[in-house]
Formats: structure tokens, sequence, C-alpha cells
């Protein structure tokens, strides 16, 4: 199975289709946050989406950020990533992949599935138990954290 990430333009272009489907106007507000989100794959909050996206647009809100992002989650165009520290993070990238967040410096990263892996068969599912959503949350240090604790 390909991890590809479809480019940033790409998934502009999706997102544009998806919204044309539903009769709604691709804003300009939407279009730029969304723009702020893909930049930089790095999972940030709704916050410091905003914080990228407000130089450029002085008009955006926080709460128009909010809603642009669940916009986005519910066409699946994002995703919501709840780790144990709080605030839901967002990322853009559609393939199937866990995070690993990074306990020295914090980053939360992209980790591709091995090609074939299939997590329903790494657990002991009780009998006609299905998995329909999965969400792989990874620990630990970081190349340069690793180096850097001794
Ligand atoms: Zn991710
Ligand atoms: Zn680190």
């Amino acid at each position: 199975m390909a991890t590809k990430t479809a480019s940033p333009e790409k998934q502009l272009k999706r997102y544009e289709e998806s919204i044309a489907q539903d009769g709604l106007r691709l804003t300009r507000q939407r279009k730029h946050v969304y723009g702020a989100l893909l930049q930089q794959q790095d999972h940030p909050t709704a916050m410091e989406v905003f914080l990228r996206a407000r130089p450029e647009m002085e008009s955006l809100s926080l709460a128009t950020v909010y809603n642009v992002l669940e916009t986005l989650a519910e066409r699946g165009l994002v995703r919501k990533v709840h780790l144990d520290s709080g605030s839901t993070r967002y990322c853009a990238n559609n393939a199937k992949h866990g995070h690993f967040t990074c306990t020295g410096c914090g980053a939360v990263m992209d980790v591709p599935l091995l090609p074939g892996a299939e997590l329903e068969k790494l657990h002991h599912l009780p009998r006609g138990y299905t998995v329909t959503q999965q969400e792989v949350s990874l620990h630990g240090l970081c190349a340069t954290c690793r180096k850097n604790h001794h």
C-alpha cells in the first residue's frame, strides 16, 4: 500500500470539488485556512493554524478557522488527532498512518504503516467484532532528542 501524500495542489482541488458539490462557495477564507494547514504537516492545533494564516488575512478570526477545520474534518479531508495532551490537532495527510509523539521536543510525526499491515490482525478481537476506525499513537524520542539524551 502506497503511503504517498497527495500534493497540496491536488488536495486543495479535491476540497474545491467537494465544496462545489454542496453548492457552497470556496471562500477565500476557506481556501486560505486549508492552505495554511497543508503548508506544513506538523499537526497544528486550530490556534496554530490561526496564527499561521492570520498575517496574510487580517479579517480572519479564530472562530472561522475552527469552522473551516470542522468542515474539512466532516468531509474527511483532514483528520482530527487527539493526543493525550488536550487540544485537538489537525492532520491533512490522507494516507493511512499512525502518529509518533516525541516526548522530548513534543513534535508529532506521521509514521506510515508497513505495506500490508492490518491492525485488526495485531489485536485479539472478540468474535464478531470489526474495526471501523484506527488511531495509532506511539510515544518515544525522535533521532535528535535521542542523541541529546545522553
Ligand atoms: Zn498525521
Ligand atoms: Zn524530539
